[in-house]
């Protein structure tokens, strides 16, 4: 693919989702495969007859969507469990994914996926990897306060994700979200206009 993708990884909580929303309010193209995901086990989306027939009436909800909480439980307890979910997704995460990107029609696209550094299948489409970064107290504060978890639940999926280490070393750029989002802002806008520039190179 010749269009300029950048890559966003980052841990939970750590910002990728709002720093995502400022690119896209500066006028980048934003994929992200957590939505794409959430569309495919959404009512009537495309992997919820899979899933039925994998996993049971037990992990869809009335309205025909797949029941998260009841399945983030079950994967957690069973790696095996969590092989047969992932088998079911990445192939349909992956084709929504470059047809997607195929369609975008931005000077640059953003590819958000928290799990970069774990599916590498996504590397090869990426002209850079930027990595959203912060302390382990502010993930544990913004993870638990949007998502209705305990910090101890935050701090399971902290453990069981890459470490911060090995996600910064993959990194071509870093945002380091501890400040405010006054800050983050900022630096948003700045890389903005460097991928804009790096973009208009490579078209
Ligand atoms: P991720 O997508 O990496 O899980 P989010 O972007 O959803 O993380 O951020 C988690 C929470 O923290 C959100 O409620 C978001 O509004 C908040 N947040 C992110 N960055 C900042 C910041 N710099 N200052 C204050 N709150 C922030």
């Amino acid at each position: 693919m010749s269009k300029f993708i950048v890559g966003v990884t980052g841990g939970i909580g750590s910002g990728k989702s709002t720093v995502a929303e400022l690119f896209a309010k500066l006028g980048a193209g934003v994929v992200d495969t957590d939505a794409i995901s959430r569309q495919l086990t959404a009512p009537g989306g495309g992997a919820i007859q899979a899933i039925r027939e994998k996993f049971g009436e037990a992990f869809i909800n009335d309205d025909g969507s797949m029941n998260r909480t009841a399945m983030r439980d079950h994967v957690f307890n069973h790696p095996p469990a969590r092989k047969q979910l992932e088998s079911i997704l990445h192939g349909r995460i992956r084709d929504a994914v470059h047809a997607a990107l195929e369609a975008a029609t931005q000077p640059y696209v953003l590819l958000v996926v928290p799990l970069l550094i774990e599916v590498g299948s996504y590397r090869p489409l990426l002209s850079r990897v930027l990595v959203v970064d912060c302390d382990e107290e502010h993930q544990v504060s913004r993870a638990s306060a949007r998502r209705d978890m305990t910090p101890e639940a935050v701090r399971a999926i902290m453990a069981a994700q890459t470490d911060r280490k090995t996600r910064l070393r993959v990194a071509d750029d870093v945002i380091e979200n501890n400040g405010d989002l006054a800050s983050l802002e900022s630096v948003v806008r700045t890389l903005d206009r460097q991928y804009r520039t790096m973009a208009a190179g490579t078209a």
